[in-house]
């Protein structure tokens, strides 16, 4: 089943710089689909403009055959993580994960339950209490996952999210992406310019370059040609 829909999206910033051009893609439901191209190739305008966070200069972005465009950010049922992990630094790790489900009105008992949970998969139980200065790059890119794990949403964007840590950890941290996306059984687009990140965890890859698809297709499809 197909359930998201990009048809014909441009990106035109101040009237002038194209940042997309002309982007197509049906992506269906639990597909793992990762964004690569060189830096300003529009990967992450175009993952902005899913989430919300930018306009749609023109074309039509669907969900389960509702039109997108015009939803608020947070009525979306959409998570994302970012590259600087964006974590509040006067909250606790257990805070920053309520913080969404808070501002979404949910009880905090059910808020407890799904921190549990995500604690549980991440392996931050012991840490719930600490402030994101007390924690390691790894634990903290962690909580920023924890924090969309816990939304419970139907898409998962993440934008770089490993770029900041070491080698041997974005290896590890590639296995446990990999791993919340089996477990949790939903939709990810994931932006990268690394190839190997792609290819690791990709079920279909879309190259980009200056605004444009190059190409669509699955790792070993892609990287033969
Ligand atoms: P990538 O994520 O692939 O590195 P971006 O989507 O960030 O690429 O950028 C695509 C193009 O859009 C680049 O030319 C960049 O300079 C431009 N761009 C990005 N954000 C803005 C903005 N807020 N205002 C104007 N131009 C922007
Ligand atoms: P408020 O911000 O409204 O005061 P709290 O942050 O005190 O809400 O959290 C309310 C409930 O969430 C608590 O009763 C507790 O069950 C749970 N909770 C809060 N912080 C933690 C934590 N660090 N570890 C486990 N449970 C927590």
């Amino acid at each position: 089943m197909v359930a998201i829909s990009l048809k014909n999206i441009y990106k035109i910033y101040d009237k002038k710089v194209t940042a997309v051009s002309d982007f197509n893609l049906e992506i269906e439901d639990k597909e793992f689909i990762v964004f690569v191209g060189p830096s300003g190739c529009g990967k992450s305008t175009t993952l902005r403009m899913i989430a919300g966070l930018e306009d749609i200069s023109k074309g039509s972005f669907t969900m389960d055959g509702h039109l997108m465009n015009d939803v608020a950010p947070k009525n979306r049922h959409i998570a994302m993580v970012f590259q600087n992990y964006a974590l509040y630094p006067h909250l606790s790790v257990y805070d920053n994960m309520a913080f969404g489900l808070k501002l979404r009105k949910m009880p905090k008992k059910d808020i407890k339950v799904r921190i549990d949970k995500a604690a549980n998969i991440l392996g931050l139980t012991e840490y719930l209490e600490r402030k994101p200065r007390e924690l390691s790059g790894g634990q903290r890119q962690r909580v920023a996952l924890g924090r969309a794990i816990v939304r419970e949403a139907k898409l998962f964007l993440m934008d770089e999210p490993l770029s900041n840590l070491d080698a041997k950890l974005r290896v590890q941290m590639r296995a446990e992406i990999s791993k919340i996306h089996q477990e949790l059984n939903t939709t990810m687009i994931y932006v990268t310019h690394d190839q190997t990140e792609a290819m690791t965890m990709a079920t279909r890859i879309v190259i980009m370059k200056d605004g444009i698809i190059q190409q669509v297709g699955t790792p070993e499809h892609v990287y033969e040609n």
